[in-house]
């Protein structure tokens, strides 16, 4: 639940901004003082602040600089004044929106989703992408460890892919079963090598369309297998 911080002097206007708010479903917090509502602007965790231009000890101007210096989520602007809204366009202080008094409650409520919503879209874009393999329809999310064929998500086990990461890693490479024993099991010993064919068995039953015609992993009779791309 998004959490909003309204610093607002006229306990009424702030009351009602908080009403709306939470009947939108939004966790909501009033300071009427600029001084405090700043420290918990700074050393707590909103996903929005709402603030009023004119408030006593600190107005909105300096909160609005202060916050913007540490944090970049939205500051929507409260002022009764039209001039108000000019000079803080012209401030550039960094807030994200301006909103006269009076104003309609729903027009709140839209601004404060708008806003939101536009946030978190810039934080998933901002989000690290999973390192992924994709050949022909099969998906590989290695951070995840997922697989998807065709968009569906098939369920392997911590072996099978390994296995079927590291040919897919290598495409078009022959490797012999003793390879890919080693590869993936870590051990020296030939004795288990017969686990490979196993392994390489259920994955084709998993990824392939027709495992008796292999798209993907091919079995070269007589050395190994490769994946082919
Ligand atoms: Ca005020």
């Amino acid at each position: 639940m998004s959490r909003i911080l309204i610093v607002e002097d006229e306990l009424t206007i702030a009351e009602l901004e908080k009403d709306y708010l939470e009947l939108s479903g939004f966790e909501v917090e009033i300071e009427t003082t600029g001084d405090k509502g700043l420290h918990r602007a700074i050393n707590e965790d909103f996903d929005l602040f709402l603030l009023d231009l004119m408030l006593p000890n600190v107005d909105g101007f300096e909160i609005c600089r202060q916050i913007r210096e540490r944090k970049d989520i939205p500051i929507l602007l409260v002022s009764a004044k039209k001039e108000d809204i000019d000079k803080i366009r012209g401030f550039g202080l960094g807030a994200d929106d301006y909103i006269t008094k009076p104003f309609s409650p729903s027009e709140l409520v839209a601004r404060v989703k708008a806003h939101l919503a536009r946030y978190e879209r810039l934080v998933v874009s901002n989000m690290p992408e999973n390192e992924t393999i994709e050949i022909r329809g099969i998906k590989i999310d290695k951070t995840a460890r997922r697989v998807f064929v065709n968009g569906e998500e098939k369920i392997f086990t911590t072996k099978e892919f390994d296995l079927l990461t590291f040919l897919a890693q290598n495409p078009n490479r022959v490797f012999t079963k003793e390879e890919l024993f080693r590869e993936i099991w870590e051990m020296e010993s030939i004795g288990d090598i017969a686990t490979v064919t196993v392994h390489i068995k259920k994955i084709r039953e998993k990824i392939e369309f027709d495992t008796a015609k292999p798209q993907y992993i091919e079995t070269i009779w007589g050395v190994g297998y490769r994946f082919k791309v």
